[in-house]
């Protein structure tokens, strides 16, 4: 017996007109029209037609098409024929069809139906939700803009590493920590590696990357904050300035986005994405010029104010008007910025910026205080205990290089490359104040 060739919806093509074929995938439509059947099966890929006249196709098959539910996980072995009316130009006339895992009905959600679904119905139901090829597209899309991270840091000499979740204190203030019992002590899940990175700055071990979760309690319900995200981290010692940092995330973010535009073009298409690679170098707006350019167009706003969201959005346009859809924001007000951010002396602000990507942040960072006596006198100023940090001012005590880094949200990155109205649709799960399940 010659083998039966297992295809794919991209690896059916009509060159395998004539051969037996085996596909398997979802039933996504079934239409009996008396003389013929049709049924569009779903893969990962696409769709491949199963056309079936009734005089060529055996009676118990056409039984099967007859009362296939919807969404059912269907086997088919038939023989590929070319065709003109199937989008690929080719379909296959079924010999043997096993419905392998039938779907009750109703289903708890349409997948093709061009009706909307209320948002909280779609994350209910995010296995059915995610059978949407334009949904799945931004997670095919995220693992090439992670592994692209990957590629550019280990390029540039860093060391990936993994710091712990399960921590004994917070690094970005106390209002955003989950709480948790950690045998007979309290813990709290980390708000991101930045305690971590810096010890390690002392080790030796110069530059080092983390991409792993992060955990904020964050109250509000905006379109860009959720309680867990991926978190890209870097820190890098021996730096001359923060310039050296921003150089260094402008190379990545540059070479993501290049990237994802050569690599990705089906999943873009799918998704109807026109991603665009940034205008390089990133312009550098000092904190206060962005004050004067968002008050300039009537904002009320004054110095030492946070930008805020409405601050963001308005730079986001102004910057948009010049072609400009990332540029940096710097040297912020000391006061705003954490106890790890280093002063600028003589002066209210610090060695701080963030990356603004259409209006919207992205990325923190800076030089980090790497004085012992001025870290413990910033975290006093701020109001913290220096004693129940001791596990991490020790590391400043005994030889602690200069040294400064980012960290950056990737489902937010993802969410203004790809003009995503809500960071949750660049999370299979997301996890907010009101969503735990599923
Ligand atoms: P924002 O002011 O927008 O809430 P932040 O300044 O508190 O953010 P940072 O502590 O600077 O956030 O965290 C670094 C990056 O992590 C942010 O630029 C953002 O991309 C991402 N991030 C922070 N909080 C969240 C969140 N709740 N959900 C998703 N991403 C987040
Ligand atoms: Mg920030």
């Amino acid at each position: 017996m010659s083998e039966v060739a297992i295809r794919t919806s991209k690896t059916l093509t009509p060159a395998d007109a004539d051969a037996e074929v085996v596909v398997q995938g979802w039933a996504q439509d079934v239409r009996n029209l008396g003389g013929i059947s049709f049924l569009q099966l779903r893969d990962r890929y696409g769709i491949i037609q199963i056309t079936a006249p009734r005089k060529k196709t055996a009676p118990e098959i056409m039984e099967v098409m007859a009362s296939l539910p919807r969404e059912s996980v269907v086997r088919v072995i038939g023989t590929a024929k070319a065709s003109a009316q199937a989008k690929s130009g080719v379909e296959v006339l079924p010999t043997r069809m096993e419905v392998i895992s039938a779907a009750a009905a109703p289903l708890p959600m349409g997948v093709i139906d061009k009706v909307n679904v209320e948002p909280d119905t779609r994350f209910n139901h995010r296995f059915m939700d995610l059978r949407k090829p334009e949904l799945r597209a931004v997670f095919e899309i995220k693992s090439t803009v992670l592994n692209l991270i990957d590629m550019y840091l280990v390029d540039n000499g860093f060391v990936e590493v993994f710091t712990p979740k399960l921590v004994a204190s917070g690094a970005e203030g106390g209002a955003t920590l989950f709480e948790l019992r950690y045998f007979d002590k309290c813990a709290y899940l980390a708000q991101s590696p930045q305690l971590y990175k810096q010890m390690l700055m002392s080790t030796g071990m110069d530059r080092v990357f983390e991409i792993g979760p992060a955990f904020r309690a964050e109250p509000s319900d905006t379109v860009r904050h959720v309680s867990e995200f991926i978190s890209f981290d870097g820190e890098m010692a021996f730096i001359e300035s923060q310039r050296d940092v921003q150089k260094m995330i402008e190379g990545c973010t540059q070479s993501v986005i290049k990237g994802v535009i050569e690599q990705c073009d089906h999943q873009l298409k799918v998704l109807g994405a026109d991603v665009e690679l940034p205008k390089a170098p990133y312009p550098i707006i000092p904190y206060e010029e962005a004050v004067e350019m968002v008050k300039a167009e009537g904002m009320k706003i004054a110095l030492g104010d946070d930008l805020g969201t409405e601050g963001e959005k308005l730079l986001g346009e102004i910057m948009s008007r010049q072609g400009n859809d990332m540029y940096w924001i710097e040297e912020y007000p000391e006061e705003a910025k954490p106890f790890y951010i280093m002063e600028k002396d003589g002066t209210p602000y610090s060695y701080s910026f963030d990356l603004d990507y259409k209006g919207q942040e992205i990325s923190s960072g800076g030089q980090r205080e790497h004085r012992y006596d001025r870290l413990v006198a910033r975290m006093e100023k701020k109001g913290l205990d220096p004693d129940s940090f001791t596990f991490y001012l020790e590391a400043f005590k005994f030889g602690m290089p200069p040294h400064g880094g980012w960290g950056l949200g990737v489902e937010r990155f993802i969410q203004k490359m790809l003009d995503l109205p809500n960071i949750r649709e660049a999370i299979l799960f997301p996890r907010d104040r009101i969503r735990l399940i599923p």
